[in-house]
């Protein structure tokens, strides 16, 4: 059994429609197996998390990408003490509800929706994934996962639409911080981001060793590797830098963790919400990673190699929903039973982003192309 911390998440607030207790299992173990199990899970398999899918088979994922930041969140929640389980089931659910194509599919579909009243976000779709549309229980529609792997799910919202949540959007309407594993689940996916897309970009020739001495994080690694192995190079060299990294931003992440418990000392998870977040770099450690995140962001997200993705991307996504907003009929059946309810733009929006990048490519060469008339 594991030992949990007094300010850990140990016991679940429950779930939507009540079902009884797990025999073998804690109730965060099955919210995790729920979302291993389900369709959109699945799905990210297929889905871009930079470069699309098909570009190489060594990339990231959304599916790798997801177990990755499960593997930082689990590593972290141990060393602290908190409800692995729990952490385990939000860092493997928070991107069920991603478009294809990464973030530029989430870009132009938010675009299109926002033409019809509303906006696409992807954590609020990730909620609809699984309170909604995955159908596989006989009782319910979703998962029915706890409130506390609900509450993680949803890493922010409007004001507007936390009016409309119920429970669910209370913290956000109190201004209270979430569960310390939900505040852990957030910044491993922004960990791992970092560091696998640096990976990516070392291995698609985006980036190059030299350029990234720039980034202090980088030079000072770079030099304590080459000092203990002078003669390394290329593949070893990349791969021994990134493990560093993460290594090293894990273990200052720990410690700040641990410096933070130390100073507000919370007693509860009650405790937990009212104070500031806890699980946080410190400000020396956020700078660093800060001044990383720019760097990817002007040389590798705006690489020209990516750029082109983007934009065919971005073709495909408005394509695809101006062809169904004229024509509902195109939609497939099940989607069409669903207009009435949710509306048009909504099915549309629900429509795409449950697509795989492949998935997308068909469809659209399907509607928009002629070589096979
Ligand atoms: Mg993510």
């Amino acid at each position: 059994m594991q030992k949990f911390a007094k300010y850990a998440v140990n016991i679940s607030r429950g779930r939507e429609h009540s079902e009884a207790a797990p025999q073998y299992r804690s109730d965060f173990q099955r919210d995790r197996d729920r979302v291993i199990h389900s369709s959109a899970f699945r799905r990210l398999e297929y889905k871009t998390q930079v470069f699309i899918n098909h570009e190489g088979d060594l990339f990231r994922t959304r599916l790798t990408h997801s177990l990755e930041v499960a593997q930082v969140g689990r590593s972290v929640a141990n060393a602290l003490d908190l409800n692995v389980d729990l952490v385990e089931a939000i860092c493997l659910a928070h991107d069920l509800g991603h478009t294809p194509f990464g973030h530029s599919g989430q870009d132009v579909l938010n675009e299109c929706m926002l033409q019809h009243g509303t906006g696409f976000e992807h954590n609020l779709q990730s909620l609809r994934i699984v309170t909604q549309l995955e159908e596989r229980y006989a009782e319910f529609d979703g998962l029915n996962l706890t409130f506390e792997t609900l509450e993680g799910i949803l890493k922010h919202c409007s004001l507007a639409k936390a009016a409309e949540l119920g429970e669910l959007g209370l913290r956000f309407i109190n201004k209270q911080q979430p569960s310390l594993e939900a505040q852990l689940a957030n910044i491993a996916d922004e960990l791992a981001y970092n560091f696998h897309d640096l990976d990516d970009g070392l291995r698609a020739n985006v980036l190059k060793l030299d350029q990234l001495e720039e980034v202090e994080i980088i030079r000072v690694e770079l030099a304590r590797i080459t000092t203990k192995y002078p003669h390394l190079t290329g593949r070893r060299l990349h791969k021994e830098l990134v493990r560093h990294l993460i290594n090293t931003t894990i273990y200052e992440l720990i410690d700040n963790c641990r410096a933070n418990l130390d100073k507000y000392q919370p007693e509860s998870v009650e405790e937990v919400h009212l104070l500031p977040a806890i699980i946080q770099y410190s400000p020396e450690s956020f700078a660093r990673q800060r001044e990383l995140k720019k760097f990817l962001h002007q040389n590798m997200y705006k690489h020209y190699t990516v750029m082109q993705l983007r934009y065919k991307a971005e073709q495909v996504v408005r394509s695809l929903f101006s062809a169904f907003m004229s024509e509902s009929r195109l939609l497939p059946d099940q989607f069409q039973a669903r207009i009435q309810v949710d509306g048009l733009a909504r099915v549309v929006a629900d429509y795409i982003s449950g697509m795989t990048d492949r998935y997308a490519f068909r469809l659209y060469n399907r509607l928009f192309t002629v070589e096979n008339v």
